[in-house]
């Protein structure tokens, strides 16, 4: 899918786009042209309408006054609304090891009292960590509500938890959603 930017003669306005088509952006968005910003699909990001509302966010807060952090792709959730869901966030074990890190998988099946209450068959779930610091990189989850249960580790992977502070710090609701 190719970025619909032809109209805009963005080489008029000395916007910088990337072989494909999309436009080329920094950390806070700004594109090669002093004083535009882009965000969404065109920037060739992965394509989430939460991903764009993100940029969008991070680029207004730059534009108005300048004090924006940079944008930070590496706890994105992801899912695909198959029945059950199939959400993930972060790396695969094959994507970890592209980028160098030395890391380990953990893949349950799901088998929580709560999928047999709803008659659920089939679903797993995957952590990949990093064998050493046993830092969680990647969550794969094929669930019912997979969507919900990456959202939380979002956060818990932004602060870095570990195999053992993403479980240890607080209790679960009951009958568990997950693993
Ligand atoms: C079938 C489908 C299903 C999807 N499902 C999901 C999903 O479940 N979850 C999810 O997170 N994401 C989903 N996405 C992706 C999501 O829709 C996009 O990532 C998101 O809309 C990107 O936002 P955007 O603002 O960059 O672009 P858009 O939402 O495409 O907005 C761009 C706007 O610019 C306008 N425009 C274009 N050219 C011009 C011009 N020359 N002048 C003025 N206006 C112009 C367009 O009309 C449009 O309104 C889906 C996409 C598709 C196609």
């Amino acid at each position: 899918m190719l970025p619909n930017v032809v109209q805009l003669a963005l080489e008029r306005a000395h916007v910088a786009t990337s072989d494909d088509g999309y436009v080329e952006v920094d950390e806070r968005l700004r594109t090669s042209a002093e004083g535009i910003w882009a965000a969404g699909d065109v920037t060739g990001k992965p394509k989430f309408t939460p991903l764009a509302r993100y940029q969008a966010r991070i680029s207004i807060k730059d534009m108005l006054d300048g004090g924006a952090p940079a944008a930070d792709y590496s706890a994105l959730p992801t899912v695909i609304f198959t029945d059950p869901e199939l959400a993930a966030i972060g790396v695969s074990e094959r994507e970890a090891e592209e980028q160098g890190l030395d890391v380990e998988a953990a893949t349950h099946e799901l088998k929580t009292t709560r999928a047999r209450y709803k008659n659920v068959r089939h679903g797993l779930f995957k952590l990949v960590y990093e064998r050493d610091s046993r830092r969680l990189v990647g969550l794969h989850v094929l669930a019912p509500s997979a969507s919900e249960i990456v959202a939380g580790y979002a956060v818990a992977m932004k602060l870095g938890a570990t195999w053992t502070t993403s479980r240890a710090p607080t209790t679960r609701t009951q009958p568990l959603a997950k693993a």
